[in-house]
């Protein structure tokens, strides 16, 4: 869907209210002052961020809470139906992307497709790392035979410091531009959160004295 410059940012798009040409990015008309509807963008483009995967998360903070606090209803009561509509399609698209440039695993996501591989977490997808199947049924035969909290979360301790290792490795691979390697710790940290959420399901049946 998006090419690697991340969707069409530099291309002028047509306000809906007064014809003027407008950026992709725009949230409003610069010379009607228009509210604008949210063009075709990837969520680095959105938000006005190069396409890395490392992210400085406080500025990607302050830049969503800035263009929100122009989206806020408040601010358009006395706008009208139409323009209301736009500006919360628009809070919506924006807080996709901001999830998306916040979650690593998205963002890698999105990185791949950026540079036009297909995604190795998407639907159907089938596990090809043989380590890394081995590793999570050992995890999960070892959840299953935890009886007691203290053993399950010695099991999450292990899944959250393979999800921090495996972000740590996708920065590097990333940084290295090595999209292979990339790839497969995109596959790794996907497993190591669905495995993290059978261990939070294991947790709440022994909790609730069902294990
Ligand atoms: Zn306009």
């Amino acid at each position: 869907m998006t090419e690697a410059a991340g969707g069409d940012s530099g291309a002028p798009h047509a306000c809906w209210s007064c014809h003027g040409p407008i950026t992709a990015a725009a949230l409003f008309c610069h010379v009607c002052g228009a509210v604008q509807p949210p063009r075709p963008l990837d969520a680095f483009a959105r938000l006005g961020f190069p396409g890395r995967f490392e992210v400085d998360a406080a500025e990607i903070d302050k830049r969503y809470r800035g263009l929100q606090q122009r989206l806020h209803p408040d601010r358009f009561t006395k706008r009208s139906p139409r323009e209301r509509a736009i500006a919360e399609s628009q809070a919506m698209s924006l807080n996709d992307a901001y999830e998306t440039l916040k979650d690593p695993l998205k963002r890698a996501a999105l990185l791949l497709e950026r540079a036009g591989r297909s995604s190795p977490i998407g639907e159907n997808r089938t596990i090809q790392d043989p380590a890394l199947l081995m590793e999570a049924m050992e995890v999960r035969e070892a959840l299953a035979a935890a009886t007691d909290l203290a053993a399950v979360e010695a099991i999450g301790k292990r899944a959250a410091a393979e999800d921090r290792r495996c972000i740590e490795a996708l920065g590097a691979a990333f940084g290295a531009g090595e999209l292979d390697k990339a790839s497969r710790q995109l596959t790794a940290l996907k497993y190591w959160r669905k495995l993290a959420e059978e261990i939070r399901g294991r947790r709440a049946a022994i909790a609730h004295g069902a294990g």
